[in-house]
């Protein structure tokens, strides 16, 4: 049978958290499979950012989303810039509400896409304590990480210490990965758990 693949684990622990008319992110909307997962998720009363700093991510996010009835949608907002400038966006009622952030770092994946757009370590690490900022407590950050690429290694290591000074009372932190295979992608999961001042 096998164990849940990365991105089955990060849905499933973000299924859990999340509810209907709950409020997401996708910090990495690309192609923009886990934007219909939290749409589809949050429903009609929800709401998702999505980010992205390729118009093709965000072209090819808007074709997927149109496989759902309208009337089935969330508030959506697809945003053509960094993930690490995400509490500008975010106003106060939605971050009540913000249940989930995703991120799925690396590159574009798929025919026509530049392969050497990819994420950044400084901006990753904005991203990562700026989602902490704004989830709720008991809300969800789930980040895959890619080391197997030329500067995946280097942000993998980066973020994984991050996770690792974390204070627990801030936020419980898991890895789901593969150690026999080191350069396989890997999960980080962070639950939230008390306020941030
Ligand atoms: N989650 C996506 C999906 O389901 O198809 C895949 C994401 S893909 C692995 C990584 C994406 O991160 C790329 O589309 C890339 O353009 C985007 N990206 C890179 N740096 C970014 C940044 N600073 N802010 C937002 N998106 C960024």
């Amino acid at each position: 049978m096998g164990f849940l693949s990365v991105l089955g684990m990060a849905h499933k622990l973000v299924a859990e958290r999340l509810s209907p008319g709950d409020t997401a992110i996708d910090g990495t909307c690309g192609n923009g499979n886990d934007t219909l997962f939290l749409a589809e998720r949050t429903g009609r009363r929800g709401c998702v950012y999505a980010f992205d700093i390729q118009e093709q991510a965000l072209k090819r996010t808007r074709q997927r989303l149109a496989s759902v009835p309208h009337e089935r949608l969330p508030e959506l907002h697809l945003i053509h810039g960094s993930h690490a400038g995400m509490a500008a966006y975010i106003g106060q009622a939605h971050r009540n509400r913000l249940a989930a952030v995703m991120f799925n770092l690396g590159y574009l994946p798929g025919p026509g896409a530049d392969a050497s757009i990819i994420t950044e370590t400084s901006s990753t690490l904005a991203a990562l304590e700026a989602s902490l900022d704004l989830l709720r407590t008991g809300g969800i950050l789930t980040v895959v990480l890619y080391p197997g690429h030329p500067g995946g290694d280097s942000e993998a290591a980066a973020v994984e210490e991050w996770a690792a000074e974390l204070p627990s009372v801030e936020g419980q932190a898991v890895l789901y990965r593969m150690p026999q295979k080191p350069a396989a992608p890997f999960l980080l999961a962070v639950e939230k758990k008390t306020s941030r001042t």
